[in-house]
């Protein structure tokens, strides 16, 4: 049964208060308070426990009005509803208790049913509003965590997958948060307040998502990037934009509106030499100037694949003489006076990361050795029960497995979540750990533990894992432990299973946005490159023939320009339609610019009819349009061996085919070798 509501009775006169408590006691808890002073003081005793007071106005001490005052310097009164009871019927009083946050006004004399219903309907009314309050912050807090998951796991990926430590992105939050903070101390100029400072700095984490899309080869080379390498590199920024404008969210949510905006704008320059738009200035949106400086300056105090760390003070002189790009004036000065609480914190911060498992390794080394005194065991168990408290908080699925009795533990909401034992002897046995992994995977698995190495402990996979007769994809994160760290025998495992299900399917449709062009639902360029590497690196020995197609359509320009952008927009689908349905599925097909399109396929022998045959196939008329393209070829192995060399082959015979008058393809030969030499092969 629901407690009774509890009311405050507010008067002097002792007949009043008992008049009142009469009609009141069958349905409320009472107290009761003989003046404006007794009433402050039960309230700030009982705030919590009191749902209404009935107030007199008039009483010594302190009236009626003072209470009400009292009640909205301390807050109370948008929690209290206050009814106001007096003879009183002048309009001044009656507006001025409404004007302090009464809630109703009773004229004496009163009768009981005014006083019951009125009690009553305005407890209720008061009731219903907490409750929609509540339920509105914690939909804000909810979504605010659904948010910052989501951007932590994505920010993430992409760092591991760039070989940086995975601090970066922690780095550049607390950066960017620094400067903004520093600039709203020296300028109003931006208007920023504390929710969009948290908000830019949660969205810095996104800044390099676009990097899904570029090959590994080229992100984590170590030496020089070649210039076609670093034009490939430079288009994550657009990139990464675009797969944020893709996702449902992006009308609906600030958060992914900024983020796109620190994707496609975190490499412009102030001076306007920057890319992918060369904007200049204040034209860059002041979240994507902060965190291109945090990104430099974090870039350059880490270590990274192409270079050592810097400290912070060579860092700092370096973007200041204008070596590492130019930078809004006013942040330069903000990251000068940020400077010291960035090179505390940054630092602190990291240690801290670490600490767990120095305490951990510090521990295991004490029991071994047989030192531990008493105090640190139990401490070293409070501190166990501590980390085992916040898991259970946090809902994570840990376990814990040892090697001496074979026996797997999984936390008691963890094993609810799998659906598993919380104890499991010979789990490699278990029919349960099989039914949960499909045999591959958990080989892969037990494969990354054996190697693992104590300078590197730390191992993860991500499983899709069979769970209660579904799918779900899982995070698995464990860490061994060696019975010395320097030695080879293994103790046990610790780690834990996170579950990642909603971010890997929207992650799996991030990559395909990131693969395919959306105009033409062809694959675009980089994702082409990388497919022919794979097959040109891997695959491909010289038996075996590929010819690389480049095409380009003759005067494109002149159908956007007579009928207009968007039927310039169906001729490019149209043509990709043509491409579609005349490769096979094995054979790649991608549009790699404008108007430029490539296919790159296997074939055997008649390599001229087989051109003959796509060549025509892609000329012809859409919508009364003529359409016709120009065409280079180059072959695999005749022509190049390679990607780039390919490439540029097919370019020049291309570029042979217009200045011979277009609507044609040409064969590469080595007579074209210098055309085109000087360009670049885009
Ligand atoms: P050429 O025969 O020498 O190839 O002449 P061209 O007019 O086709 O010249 P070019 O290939 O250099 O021009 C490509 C044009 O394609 C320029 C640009 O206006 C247009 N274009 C590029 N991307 C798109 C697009 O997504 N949609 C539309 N409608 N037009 C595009
Ligand atoms: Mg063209």
């Amino acid at each position: 049964m629901k407690a009774r509501d509890k009311v405050l009775i507010v008067d002097d006169s002792d007949i009043n208060r008992s008049l009142l408590a009469d009609m009141l006691a069958q349905d409320y808890d009472l107290v009761e308070a003989a003046n404006g002073l007794e009433a402050v003081a039960l309230l700030s005793q009982q705030y919590s426990e009191i749902s209404l007071v009935l107030l007199d106005i008039v009483m010594p001490m302190m009236d009626g009005f003072e209470v009400l005052a009292s009640m909205n310097k301390s807050g109370y009164i948008d929690h209290i509803p206050v009814i106001m009871i007096s003879a009183e019927t002048s309009s001044v009083y009656i507006d001025h208790a409404y004007d302090l946050g009464a809630a109703e006004y009773i004229s004496r004399p009163f009768d009981e049913k005014t006083v019951k219903r009125r009690v009553k309907n305005t407890i209720m009314l008061y009731a219903k509003q907490k409750y929609l309050e509540n339920m509105v912050t914690e939909q804000l807090l909810e979504k605010e965590k659904n948010n910052l998951v989501m951007v932590e796991i994505l920010s993430h990926i992409v760092e591991f997958r760039n070989g940086e430590s995975g601090l970066h992105v922690m780095h550049i939050r607390v950066i960017t948060e620094a400067l903004l903070k520093q600039l709203c101390r020296m300028t109003d100029r931006y208007n920023l307040t504390p929710e969009q400072i948290a908000m830019i700095s949660n969205a810095s984490a996104l800044h390099d998502i676009g990097k899904i899309s570029i090959p590994e080869s080229i992100l984590n080379k170590p030496g020089k990037l070649t210039p076609q390498e670093y034009d490939i590199i430079k288009t994550h920024s657009a990139i990464g934009a675009e797969m944020l404008e893709k996702i449902h969210y992006f009308e609906t949510e600030p958060l992914v509106q900024v983020a796109r905006n620190i994707c496609r704008w975190h490499h412009e320059r102030y001076d306007g030499r920057g890319y992918p738009d060369g904007l200049k200035g204040e034209e860059i949106p002041i979240s994507a100037q902060v965190v291109s400086l945090a990104d430099v300056y974090d870039a350059l105090v880490s270590v990274r694949v192409y270079k050592a760390a810097y400290t912070h003070e060579e860092a700092m002189r370096m973007i200041l003489n204008g070596e590492c790009g130019t930078f809004n004036p006013l942040l330069l000065e903000c990251l000068k006076e940020a400077g010291p609480t960035l090179k505390k914190e940054l630092k602190v911060r990291s240690l801290s990361g670490a600490s767990r498992i120095e305490l951990q390794d510090m521990a295991r080394n004490l029991i071994q050795s047989g030192n531990a005194s008493n105090r640190t065991l139990a401490l070293l168990e409070q501190e166990r029960t501590k980390y085992q408290f916040f898991a259970s908080m946090s809902k994570e699925i840990q376990f814990e497995y040892n090697y001496h009795s074979d026996l797997l533990s999984i936390s008691e909401w963890g094993a609810a979540q799998l659906g598993v034992n919380e104890v499991i002897m010979h789990p490699l046995q278990n029919s349960q750990i099989q039914k949960l992994f499909s045999s591959a995977d958990f080989e892969d698995f037990l494969a990354k533990i054996r190697t693992a190495q104590p300078e590197d402990p730390i191992l993860s996979g991500t499983y899709p894992l069979q769970v209660k007769g579904s799918s779900r994809w899982f995070k698995v994160v464990a860490r061994p432990l060696w019975v010395m760290e320097e030695s080879s025998e293994l103790t046990g495992v610790i780690g834990k299973f996170i579950d990642v299900h909603d971010e890997q399917v929207e992650l799996d449709q991030l990559k395909q946005m990131a693969k395919i062009d959306s105009l033409t639902g062809l694959f675009n360029r980089a994702y082409a490159k990388r497919a022919m590497d794979t097959i040109l690196n891997n695959e491909a020995d010289a038996s075996q023939n590929y010819a690389l197609l480049v095409f380009d359509i003759d005067f494109f320009k002149s159908a956007n320009d007579e009928y207009g952008h968007l039927f310039g927009d169906q001729v490019l689908a149209n043509v990709a339609h043509r491409i579609q349905s005349n490769v096979r599925q094995s054979d790649i097909s991608a549009r790699i610019g404008g108007d430029e399109f490539l296919i790159f396929m296997e074939y055997k022998d008649h390599l001229e009819q087989m051109i003959e045959r796509i060549f025509r196939s892609l000329n012809g008329s859409y919508q009364g349009y003529d359409i016709t393209v120009s065409m280079g070829i180059a072959c695999f192995p005749n022509d190049g061996s390679d990607y780039l060399t390919l490439f540029h082959h097919a370019d020049q015979a291309l570029y042979a085919a217009k200045r011979r008058g277009r609507r044609q393809y040409c064969l590469y030969d080595d007579s074209m070798q210098d055309l085109l030499t000087g360009v670049s092969t885009k």
